[in-house]
């Protein structure tokens, strides 16, 4: 997957709508102390699904809204956009959100109404965009977003946490999701069979 484009509106620093254009080959982003680069990377793993406020430097979730300044009134929304190039590799044959080479992520949230995500055009569910990155070796807890502080929580890590890392590094983390929601459709489908044969034995 290259992501291929970064749009952000009321996002943390970035109150006016902001476009970035990343280009193939490698991408800089140099600024500053507190010009708002870290809050780039933060942009990227919010629309990419992470739902801990704490991992995005905040009290909680709306926090990631403009907040104001002296000069300009705080934010009702914040919304950031991805759009990507996905490898044939990174589509899954069953794909249900996207058939599309070309996505373009959207997550957006309100004051008081909490996140709701866009997938080339259409409403999907937080999950639905995290496996969708998952199956392209990427998201929002993936060892290729390196934020501040990272190396070191990759060198202290325990080793499950370490095998989480490179099993989300390898592409393979959509996998256990979706064997996680097997394992619970097929404990759903034992309760109705048994229920079956509860009735059934009544009709006896
Ligand atoms: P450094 O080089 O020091 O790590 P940086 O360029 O990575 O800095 P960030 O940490 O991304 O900068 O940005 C910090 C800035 O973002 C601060 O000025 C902070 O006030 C601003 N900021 C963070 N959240 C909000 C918000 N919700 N509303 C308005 N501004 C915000």
């Amino acid at each position: 997957m290259q992501i291929k484009r970064l749009k952000l509106a009321g996002f943390k620093s970035f109150v006016d709508p902001t476009e970035l254009r990343i280009e193939s080959g490698l991408t800089g982003i140099v600024g500053p102390n507190g010009c708002g680069k870290s809050n780039l990377l933060e942009a990227l793993r919010w629309t990419m699904g992470e739902s801990s406020p704490k991992s995005m430097r905040g009290g909680g979730m709306e926090d990631v809204i403009f907040a104001g300044t002296d000069a300009r009134p705080a934010r009702d929304f914040a919304e950031v956009s991805i759009l990507a190039e996905r490898d044939e590799g990174d589509r899954p044959d069953n794909e249900t959100v996207a058939l599309e080479s070309e996505v373009e992520v959207v997550r957006r949230i309100e004051r008081g109404a909490g996140s709701a995500y866009r997938v080339n055009g259409r409403d999907v569910r937080a999950k639905d965009v995290a496996l969708l990155f998952a199956d392209a070796a990427t998201g929002a807890h993936s060892p290729a977003l390196v934020s501040q502080g990272k190396i070191g929580a990759v060198v202290s890590a325990k080793p499950a946490e370490r095998r989480q890392m490179l099993e989300e590094a390898a592409g393979i983390a959509g996998l256990h999701v979706r064997r996680k929601d097997a394992e619970q459709k097929l404990r759903a489908t034992e309760t109705n069979l048994s229920r079956l044969d509860d009735l059934l034995a009544d009709m006896d």
